[in-house]
């Protein structure tokens, strides 16, 4: 039976017998993963908008399943998140990310940063700061070439935990985005409260801007509102020209999406930066 919320109890539909299996298969699946090498990171490019370059990209994870192909972390890192596999799966990510942002700029791609997403159960593992310190130095990768983006959902959670755990990782010299912003608390307080330096505004606000006024509101006020408090902006799933243009009238610093390009394995990422490709 299936809790409905009060005293309201369903059965289980065939469809969600399918569903519970399914989750197990993945979950089985998610065990073996790592050893079996079916990860991959993907890197979509962050563009700013003062000069048109690629300054860094966001590691995406990608799953690749033996027999069901490409499944989505939307699907697969909430599980993971659940069993605890998030810990060296998170870990592995942290360390291909370093490793491939080293050679980017060891191989003369340019001083481009790397963005890495953080789970909450990740964030508050213990010795996240050791573990940080130890791919940082074995993978030769410069701390302020890394980003590490958060959800406001995670940190507010223990509010204070979260900013002292925010600053030690600061501390080794890397940087802090909140990710998804305004789509959970936001807090004006909250964003004053901690120790960030990047804001990135979720795609939900970023689309139809030419045709949203209550988005366009939205998108502008937290513009300057991060600027006031010294954050960099960087808008999310930027799609469309006309969505660009707000974006840069708005003077929003940086801006990643489909219109300038998706998610690429690190081979294509290579060679689009190679290109020169500007916005
Ligand atoms: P996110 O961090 O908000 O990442 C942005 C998502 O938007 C990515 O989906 C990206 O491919 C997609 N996207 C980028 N540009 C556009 C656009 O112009 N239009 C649209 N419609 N979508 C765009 P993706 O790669 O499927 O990742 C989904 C989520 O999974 C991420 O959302 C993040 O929360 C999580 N995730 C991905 N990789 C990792 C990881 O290594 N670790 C953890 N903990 N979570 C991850
Ligand atoms: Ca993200
Ligand atoms: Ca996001
Ligand atoms: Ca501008």
């Amino acid at each position: 039976v299936k809790q409905q919320g009060g005293n309201h109890y369903s059965f289980y539909t065939p469809a969600s017998d399918n569903e519970l299996s399914e989750r197990i298969d993945l979950e089985v699946a998610l065990r073996y993963a790592l050893e079996r090498d079916e990860f991959q990171l993907y890197y979509q490019p962050q563009v700013s908008l003062k000069t048109g370059n690629i300054v860094g990209a966001e590691a995406l994870i990608r799953w690749k399943h033996p027999q069901k192909g490409m499944i989505s972390p939307m699907k697969f890192i909430p599980i993971a998140e659940e069993n605890g596999l998030i810990e060296p799966i998170g870990e592995w990510v942290l360390h291909q990310a370093c490793q491939d942002s080293k050679g980017w700029r060891s191989q003369g791609l340019g001083s481009l940063r790397v963005a890495v997403n953080l789970s909450g159960r990740q964030f508050r593992t213990p010795n996240l700061r050791q573990k940080l310190v130890q791919i940082l130095l074995s993978t030769g990768c410069e701390p302020d070439y890394l980003e590490l983006e958060l959800t406001e959902s995670l940190l507010i959670r223990d509010a204070e935990l979260s900013i002292q755990q925010l600053q030690a990782l600061k501390a080794l010299g890397l940087k802090i985005a909140i990710d998804d912003f305004g789509t959970g608390y936001s807090s004006l307080n909250y964003l004053q409260k901690f120790p960030f330096d990047v804001l990135k505004i979720d795609q939900c606000f970023v689309r139809n801007l030419h045709t949203n006024k209550i988005n366009v509101a939205i998108t502008k006020s937290l513009i300057s509102m991060a600027h006031l408090l010294n954050l960099k902006v960087i808008a999310e799933g930027v799609e469309t020209q006309e969505e660009l243009q707000i974006l840069d009238e708005f003077n929003c610093d940086e801006i990643q999406g489909y219109l300038f390009s998706r998610p690429l394995s690190l081979e294509d990422f290579k060679a689009f930066v190679k290109s020169g490709t500007q916005l």
